[in-house]
């Protein structure tokens, strides 16, 4: 068996995480890419070219990791019907990608989520708006009643409720960006904090390096498109909170959709109250997991040694290799 994934994104990590449970690896994608994962960074043992060479990595016996860019690339329909074995569970992926049932599972799980409103004239507070399928944050607009939102709504050319469906409206909740990174090992029935980011983001994190007054002379939209990740250690008495909340996730998961198993993280702020309100979640590894190549203070602290999330995958799959429970693990 060999470890394979989308040459992009996360796959540095997760391909050297492989080699040091002594895996080959694949990586595949555009060939722009091959000289980062074979020379500069010699973590595949192979580079095929394309979004998803199946009879390839059928030969090569691979199994692939998905990541966000790979799902990205290839869209859902093409996922699910994939003929190359995928750790994790990919009914998590719908679930992920629809902001209602995201919302339920979110819901199931106890947690504390943004209000929405499901009617711009109902807006009465600071709103964060998200037009249907943008990623990354693109394309993000703040407002602050009805009238700056139709006002701003009418830029994107929404001029009335009816063409307001997959536009999600959420309440703004002030405070820090924690992005919690979790492994919940089906194998051992156990849930694993690996490491925290928060994302460095543009242009929200330029704004602050312009005083208020040009700020406003300029009027600047705020945007979140991700640049990179920012590792973060969370004040120790807020760790509870962040497990618990990866518990009831796992936990609506097995009610939901049959278990979320692997990586997976959980997006939200921490407000001035201490209260962890999450967002959105992704249901598989995410990038914010790259500043720990070489393990982060949390995956040290259970493992005394180097434990990326990457690494922490090839451990699960080469456990379920010895005890012959791939199966298990494999969609
Ligand atoms: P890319 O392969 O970089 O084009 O990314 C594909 C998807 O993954 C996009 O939706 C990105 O927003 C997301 N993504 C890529 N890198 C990161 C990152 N460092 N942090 C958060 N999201 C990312
Ligand atoms: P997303 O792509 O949904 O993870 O969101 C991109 C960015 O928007 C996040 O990094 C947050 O900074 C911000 N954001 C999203 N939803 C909210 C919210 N309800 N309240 C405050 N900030 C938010």
């Amino acid at each position: 068996m060999r470890i394979a994934t989308y040459a992009s994104h996360s796959a540095l990590q997760i391909l050297k995480g492989a080699k040091q449970e002594s895996f080959e690896t694949v990586a595949f994608g555009k060939a722009r890419a091959k000289p980062l994962y074979t020379r500069y960074f010699p973590v595949a043992d192979y580079f095929i070219e394309g979004t998803y060479p199946e009879e390839k990595l059928l030969e090569l016996d691979a199994v692939v990791i998905p990541t966000g860019s790979f799902v990205a690339h290839l869209g859902i329909e093409l996922v699910e019907k994939m003929k190359v074995p995928y750790y994790g569970n990919k009914a998590a992926l719908r679930w992920e990608s629809d902001r209602s049932l995201e919302r339920r599972w979110l819901e199931k799980a106890k947690l504390r989520l943004p209000r929405v409103y499901e009617d711009p004239d109902d807006i009465d507070g600071p709103v964060i708006v998200k037009p249907f399928g943008a990623k990354g944050g693109r394309g993000y607009f703040l407002a602050k009643s009805p009238e700056d939102f139709w006002k701003k709504a009418e830029r994107l050319g929404i001029k009335d409720k009816e063409e307001l469906s997959g536009i999600q409206i959420q309440e703004y909740v002030l405070g820090v960006p924690v992005y919690p990174h979790y492994f919940y090992s089906k194998l051992n029935r156990e849930l694993e904090l690996m490491s925290i980011d928060r994302r460095y983001e543009s242009n929200a994190d330029a704004i602050g390096r312009i005083p208020a007054k040009e700020q406003r002379d300029l009027e600047i939209s705020t945007n979140y498109t991700v640049i990179g990740n920012i590792p973060l250690v969370l004040r120790e008495s807020l760790l509870m909170d962040v497990i618990e909340a990866g518990e009831g996730v796992v936990k609506a998961a097995e009610e939901l959709m049959g278990g979320l198993w692997g990586p997976f993280c959980l997006e939200g702020v921490f407000t001035e109250e201490l209260e962890f309100v999450v967002f959105e979640i992704s249901a598989r590894i995410v990038a914010g997991t790259n500043p720990f190549v070489h393990g982060s203070p949390y995956s040290w602290l259970r493992y005394d040694k180097p434990v990326s999330t990457g690494r922490r995958i090839a451990m699960e799959l080469k456990q379920a290799e010895d005890e012959e429970r791939l199966d298990e693990i494999l969609t």
